[in-house]
């Protein structure tokens, strides 16, 4: 089968012909519809995430039909349409037996630790394979599986109820499905920050009070618009120690900040008056569970997560245009996602 695989780190991206996976009595072997090309498998490429084993096929964010099915397999036949759940793990440690498998002893993320979705077919454990509804196409059912599993991982850490407030500090890919998997909860007021207008307008439109960075201290402009009593959530969803430490100043009394963003940065904190006194917590956010995907996948069916059209491109299974699009994603912030739709 053709694949796209990350041969040498910090090198382009390069097809090869590499047999077709051979499954086990819990696996399935799937035929990729289509695959997510995310700003994490630049990082990869780049060497930024470091990648251990190598050549590797990347791709996390997969959705196709079930092609072939192991014995053990019985929730899945052959032409089901799925979905891919990009953690493997063992089902039977410390954390997987209590459903958090993000923290498996033995866990692989696909696309990272064994091969990914840039190719004709993907061998899963058949656990890891999730029926998608026939209104949802190949590509939402792939984009889904990354950034928005994340973000509504967000809002259940955060034990996000309806009627809440809640403050997303970042609009790209993250805060958009976050805006409206919040609505999808029936929040209460929804304050989007961000210093780039497109985004500003573009959450706006989508009935956020926009918060501009730029023009003043958000925290301030948030108690403003809250008669002083802030928000019941905030998710720091772009990886800054300054937008953190925002999340939490911005909070009411027993308010909760979802950490997303990564950074490498401190943030600093004063214990009494900012997180003692108002009894707030700080929570940090990795990942997303197996669990939580049939709520998700169910959304996106409902309409009550959408991605505009104009928001997808496509590629080929193509090594010159995938590594293109990588190229795009190292400079731009801009919320457009591709997905490669092999052709048969
Ligand atoms: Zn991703
Ligand atoms: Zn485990």
């Amino acid at each position: 089968m053709r694949a796209v695989r990350l041969v040498q780190v910090g090198k382009p991206l390069a097809e090869s012909d590499i047999p077709i996976p051979e499954i086990g009595s819990s696996d399935v072997l799937i035929r990729v519809a289509a695959a997510g090309i995310c700003h994490s498998d630049a990082h990869y490429r780049s060497g930024i995430s470091k990648i251990d084993r190598l050549p590797l096929t990347l791709g996390h964010e997969v959705a196709g039909r079930v092609e072939e099915v192991g014995s053990d397999v019985t929730h899945l036949s052959v032409g089901d349409r799925v979905c891919v759940h990009y953690l493997v793990h063992c089902g039977s440690c410390e954390f997987c037996v209590r459903g958090l498998e993000q923290f498996c002893r033995s866990g692989q993320m696909i696309g990272k630790h064994r091969d990914g979705g840039y190719a004709e077919f993907i061998k899963v454990p058949g656990a890891n394979a999730f029926q998608l509804p026939d209104e949802t196409p190949f590509e939402v059912g792939a984009i889904i599986m990354c950034s928005s599993a994340t973000a509504l991982h967000a809002l259940y850490k955060a034990r996000f109820k309806a009627g809440e407030s809640i403050a997303i500090f970042g609009f790209g890919g993250l805060g958009f499905s976050a805006l409206q998997l919040a609505r999808a909860f029936d929040c209460g007021d929804v304050y989007v920050v961000e210093i780039n207008p497109a985004k500003l307008a573009s959450a706006a439109s989508m009935g956020a009070i926009a918060i501009d960075a730029r023009s003043a201290d958000p925290v301030e402009q948030i108690k403003e618009a809250t008669s002083g009593r802030g928000v019941d959530v905030a998710l720091e969803l772009i990886g800054s120690a300054k937008t953190m430490r925002q999340a939490v100043l911005c909070l009411a009394a027993f308010g909760r900040a979802a950490l997303v963003g990564l950074t490498a940065e401190s943030m600093s904190i004063h214990p009494y008056t900012e997180v003692i006194n108002k009894e707030v917590e700080i929570i940090g956010v990795s990942d997303h569970l197996a669990t939580e995907l049939p709520t998700l996948i169910e959304f996106v069916r409902s309409g009550r997560l959408r991605f505009p059209s104009g928001m997808l491109h496509s590629v080929d299974l193509d090594a010159g245009q995938i590594n293109r699009v990588l190229d795009g994603l190292e400079t731009s912030t801009e919320r457009i996602r591709t997905v490669i739709l092999p052709r048969e």
